[in-house]
């Protein structure tokens, strides 16, 4: 079996698991075309923690991360206290996005395809990127892109008819807004054409968006608009309203935080190899305030991530994303993002040995090893950096 998932076979892996190991909860809500968002748990602990995947559903290794690292715990690969800590996973953030561009990809790369044969894919994907961010920066290029040709028969059609709903919005969608051929496989936002990141009160876009600006995404994603409903950037369907992924998302949070001693999260994107941090403020946070000892705090668990990964660190934060918020709501909260290459979502499951230069080894498998060994080792200092706040809080 290739290192791809599509879907389908993501709940597959999901629905094998032990029961008595990693339990499927209730989900944590339907999106607007009625897919669950499913909740898994692991382990029965005082301490909780949230780990989700696949906001942007191009971002495919996030998926693919987090149920490949819940499948180690099952098969015991992995060993984190069952008693000490309760995990709750959200492996599929954005389901419609995902059934999405997994089905894009299934219109060229099948199933039982060889590794060999799969990573000349993921190696073609990137490389066309690669030209076409040069030419974009080069001639300003907005034309056809190498690496949405590859998809250029995934289009609504290939939809499976169990997502008909769907399917006809989006035949909708790419009839109103003119979306470019083959993308597809760069959908990032949910079925509706609104990236759930950037859907919150705060975004930047929403002004830019109400004066009629026109906004492009950038490189070689240059010829899809930002401002409009499509695969990435979109803030909103309708102004003000928040999706259903997000309510529910914010709804979970708060019910494990306000029940729970709940000590952090880890969100997962892709790309950059970066860790992310709430740390100092540039401009006032319009949802909390973070005391000098706060963003030691986060810092300090951070840092940890880092040095298991040996990713970047990154405190900087403008509050214009979903992810902001929860980083600033639910405190101790890190967005990694996920492998060194750019070109979601095939270049990250690039495996080679060798290669042109060094960022091309083993991409995929330092991804899935590293970070589930820096969440193992994570973890008890989110436990720490917890009691000794709550000691703090206490006495004052
Ligand atoms: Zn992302």
């Amino acid at each position: 079996m290739g290192k791809i998932l599509d879907y389908d076979e993501m709940n597959d892996i999901l629905d094998s698991f032990d029961s008595n190991v990693i339990k499927k909860e209730k989900p944590i809500g339907y999106t607007y075309f009625g897919y669950p968002i499913d909740h898994f748990v692991y382990g029965h602990g005082k301490y909780h923690v949230i780990i989700t995947g696949g906001t942007h559903s191009s971002e495919l290794i996030s998926n693919v991360f987090v149920i490949r690292f819940m499948e180690k715990l099952c098969n015991k690969e992995i060993d984190i206290d069952d008693d000490l800590y309760t995990i709750h996973f959200i492996p599929i953030v954005n389901p419609e996005g995902t059934i999405i561009v997994t089905s894009a990809i299934r219109s060229l790369i099948p199933r039982n395809v060889s590794d060999e044969e799969e990573q000349t894919y993921f190696l073609t994907y990137y490389r066309n990127s690669y030209i076409e961010g040069e030419y974009a920066n080069k001639y300003g290029d907005r034309n056809y892109k190498l690496q949405q040709m590859m998809f250029r028969h995934a289009t609504f059609d290939i939809l499976d008819d169990k997502y008909k709903p769907l399917k006809d919005y989006l035949r909708k969608l790419f009839k109103e807004n003119n979306l470019p051929k083959g993308c597809m496989i760069n959908w990032s936002s949910n079925g509706r054409g609104v990236d759930l990141n950037s859907n919150i009160e705060s975004s930047s876009f929403i002004d830019r968006v109400e004066s009629g600006e026109k906004i492009y995404a950038n490189f070689h994603l240059n010829n899809i608009r930002r401002d409009k409903l499509g695969p990435l950037g979109c803030p909103y369907l309708k102004k003000g309203e928040i999706e259903k992924e997000n309510e529910a998302l914010l709804k979970f949070y708060e019910k494990i935080k306000n029940n729970y001693d709940y000590i952090g999260s880890f969100i997962y994107h892709s790309c950059g190899n970066i860790v992310y941090y709430l740390g100092g403020a540039k401009v006032e946070n319009p949802w909390t305030y973070l005391t000098k000892d706060d963003e030691e705090n986060n810092y300090s668990v951070a840092k940890v991530y880092a040095d298991k990964t040996g990713y970047k660190l990154d405190g900087l934060e403008i509050y214009t994303t979903m992810d902001s918020k929860l980083k600033s709501l639910f405190p101790v909260t890190l967005l990694v993002e996920l492998g060194g290459v750019r070109a979601t979502p095939l270049s990250q499951f690039m495996d080679n040995d060798i290669g042109p230069s060094l960022e091309f080894k083993r991409v995929y498998s330092n991804i899935i090893n590293d970070n589930a060994l820096a969440i193992t080792e994570t973890l008890p200092v989110m436990v720490k950096i917890y009691n000794e706040k709550n000691i703090c809080d206490n006495c004052k």
